[in-house]
């Protein structure tokens, strides 16, 4: 006897179910480990399990997005930040866990809590009867996989991420590069593009060879979906020109500062409706971060660059949320269902149970008629569900980590020093003018 679903015990689905059962609504949570099926990534039955790190990232609510992201969820009465904080091992300043004692955590509170039944059950189609929140992660089991499909279209559920770092606006050295599109096509803004000589173009190409990279599991190539995301460097070690014929391609861009067409470029395409963010088309790439900052700092114009992201290829099943779903992580086309995790397109444990936690509060808000408008974007939690929820522009919709690039930007102008502090006093402000507008504080 239950009112919600929640199909997926890991981070989302578990913070979903405690946000429900903490307002009094009764939840079915269905997780398919412990009842002989796994993930090719987990290790054991406990919920909520850390299939990786053992890091939650930084705990610095003052000058860090992810760390501010931590405090708005404590406020929120958060069971991952609760479980968090128990499981706590010595991380300077970070906040990093013990898995174990983190995962048994979780898994008794949600046990003792009387609102929740927890069935080691696999979930093959999406119920229709009633409320369901999907928090089935990024390794989604198929046939369910194939549920969704159904519901949302083909073309709307990835299996794998290709993606492609993102830079801060503010980090590119326009003296160096420019706005153009190719032939002039567009309204002239389209993308930014760094141009590079022969010399610079060939240094690139053998550093890209020469890069540490890293290996693809076995179980991420053995999918069938695993298509149409080359990287970058296996590009690169097709020849010397693949490049320059494929995302480097010079022709068409009109270089002002010479009038002429560069060796190579580099072409960045705005990433945010804000505009504070930009992503390096075609860039896929599994160099190892280290590897990339520096070799993407060779770029003209990019010397300076700070990356809101890295690049990345994962198997990643995920959703194209920014068209599928609504403000209140609800498939428009069927708004019993909710999504929330992974799935949505965010990226990280953290941002994961953040999205979890907003789909439980939704989700009781509407079961008690009434519904809640969703934090500002001023906010950690209302910048990370716009970002899902719509102002993610770029066609190729790509998972990502909560960054200060996805917030409103600052009215007034801030010195670069402060502008973090200012950001996030700011969102401090506003989400305690929030949660008393909802009258939701847990
Ligand atoms: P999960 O935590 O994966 O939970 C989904 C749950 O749904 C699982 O328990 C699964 O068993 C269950 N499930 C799936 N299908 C069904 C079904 N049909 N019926 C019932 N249950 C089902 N993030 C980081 O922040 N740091 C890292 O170091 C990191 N490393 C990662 C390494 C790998 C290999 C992978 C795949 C991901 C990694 N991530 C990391 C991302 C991380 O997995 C997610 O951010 C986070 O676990 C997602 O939370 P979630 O609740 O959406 O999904």
């Amino acid at each position: 006897n239950y009112d919600v679903q929640i199909i997926g015990g890991g981070l989302a689905g578990c913070e979903a179910a405690w946000q429900l059962a903490q307002r009094g609504i009764r939840v079915r949570l269905s997780e398919m480990r412990g009842s002989g099926d796994m993930t090719p990534a987990h290790q054991t039955d406990g919920l909520a399990e850390l299939v990786c790190s053992n890091s939650f990232r930084s705990d610095d609510a003052e000058n860090n997005a992810v760390g501010l992201l931590h405090q708005e969820m404590r406020d929120l009465g958060s069971l991952i930040m609760q479980a968090a904080e128990v499981a706590k091992v010595p991380a300077g300043s970070a906040l990093a866990v013990d898995r174990d004692v983190f995962s048994e955590t979780v898994t008794k509170q949600l046990e003792n809590n009387s609102n929740i039944e927890i069935v080691r059950e696999r979930v093959d189609v999406i119920p229709s009867d009633r409320p369901v929140i999907v928090a089935t992660g990024p390794l989604t089991a198929t046939n369910l996989a194939e549920s969704i499909m159904a519901k949302t279209g083909e073309d709307r559920l990835a299996f794998f991420d290709a993606i492609a770092p993102i830079v801060y606006h503010d980090s590119i050295d326009m003296d160096i590069a420019w706005y153009a599109s190719r032939w002039d096509k567009g309204d002239g803004k389209d993308y930014i593009n760094c141009p590079m000589d022969e010399a610079q173009y060939r240094a690139f190409h053998q550093g890209l060879l020469d890069s540490d990279k890293a290996e693809f599991k076995e179980w991420e190539t053995n999918t069938p979906y695993f298509e149409g995301c080359m990287p970058i460097e296996v590009m690169a070690s097709r020849g010397l020109d693949t490049l320059r014929f494929g995302p480097m391609k010079p022709v068409g861009l009109d270089n002002p500062r010479t009038g002429r067409w560069a060796h190579a470029v580099v072409q960045l395409r705005q990433d945010n409706k804000q505009g504070t963010l930009w992503n390096m088309v075609g860039f896929q790439t599994k160099m190892k971060h280290g590897a990339q900052v520096e070799l993407l700092r060779t770029i003209p114009g990019l010397e300076k660059a700070e990356f809101a992201r890295l690049g990345g290829l994962h198997r990643n099943t995920f959703i194209r949320s920014p068209i599928l779903l609504d403000r209140q992580l609800r498939l428009k086309s069927a708004p019993h269902i909710r999504f929330a995790g992974q799935i949505t397109g965010c990226e990280g444990y953290v941002e994961s149970s953040a999205v979890g936690l907003m789909a439980g509060i939704m989700t009781a808000a509407e079961l008690a008629g009434r519904s809640i408008t969703a934090p500002p974007s001023t906010t950690a939690l209302g910048a990370l569900l716009g970002h899902i929820t719509g102002d993610a522009l770029a066609d190729d919709y790509q998972p990502m980590n909560i960054n200060f690039g996805l917030f409103a930007p600052l009215d007034e102008k801030v010195h670069k020093k402060s502008r973090k502090a200012a950001m996030t006093g700011r969102a401090r402000t506003d989400l305690s003018s929030w949660i008393a507008a909802q009258a939701i504080a847990a």
